[in-house]
């Protein structure tokens, strides 16, 4: 399968992306490829995809909302998620379910309304908590066991993107959205 085939999703699981609220995410190894560049005077430097990103845009667009959750923390990553108007960001987040709890009270979502998109073990415990858990493609086993949707991307490469195309046509927004883009209405910048 290629990336930009979309896989159709069991009816259960079609249900339960209906009723998605949210798009949690963890950053690195799934908005980024998991590389950390380090110069000399030690800044760092990581790469994101610019179509996660337009995806993201498209999201918020649709009316969904979006948060980061990350053990890290970052000026780059807050400048990103600054560009992408991320709704709720929790940086160096040692205990991601008491950050999930902050995260979905900010947003006025319910777990069970969240997606949860992660790569390693950091994320297992928020998987098992929220609606749908979500794998990028090169996660190892036991993050993949307990993942409901396994994205043919990899982390950094469009992972997210194809799960936003997943969850917008599961409800029902996907053409449409498209169209708007086809008609040239509205230029939404990623
Ligand atoms: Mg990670």
């Amino acid at each position: 399968m290629t990336p930009q085939e979309t896989k159709t999703p069991s009816e259960s699981l079609a249900l339960a992306l209906g009723g998605i609220r949210a798009i949690l995410m963890d950053a690195d190894g799934t908005l980024t490829d998991g590389g950390i560049y380090l110069d000399d005077a030690g800044a760092e430097f990581k790469r994101y995809d610019v179509r996660d990103g337009f995806a993201l845009s498209m999201w918020h667009r649709a009316g969904g909302k979006s948060a980061v959750i990350t053990g890290r923390k970052g000026l780059a990553l807050t400048h990103r998620m600054g560009e992408l108007h991320i709704g709720a960001v929790e940086q160096g987040a040692a205990d991601k379910v008491a950050a999930l709890d902050r995260v979905t009270a900010r947003l006025g979502v319910t777990r069970k309304e969240c997606v949860f998109v992660g790569d390693d073990l950091p994320d297992l415990a928020v998987m098992r908590m929220v609606g749908v858990a979500v794998a990028v493609a090169d996660s190892p086993r036991e993050i993949l066991a307990v993942a409901a949707i396994t994205t043919s991307a990899r982390g950094g490469h469009g992972a997210v993107r194809e799960l936003i195309e997943l969850i917008l046509r599961a409800q029902g927004k996907w053409d449409g959205l498209v169209a708007k883009y086809a008609s040239n209405t509205p230029t939404i910048i990623s």
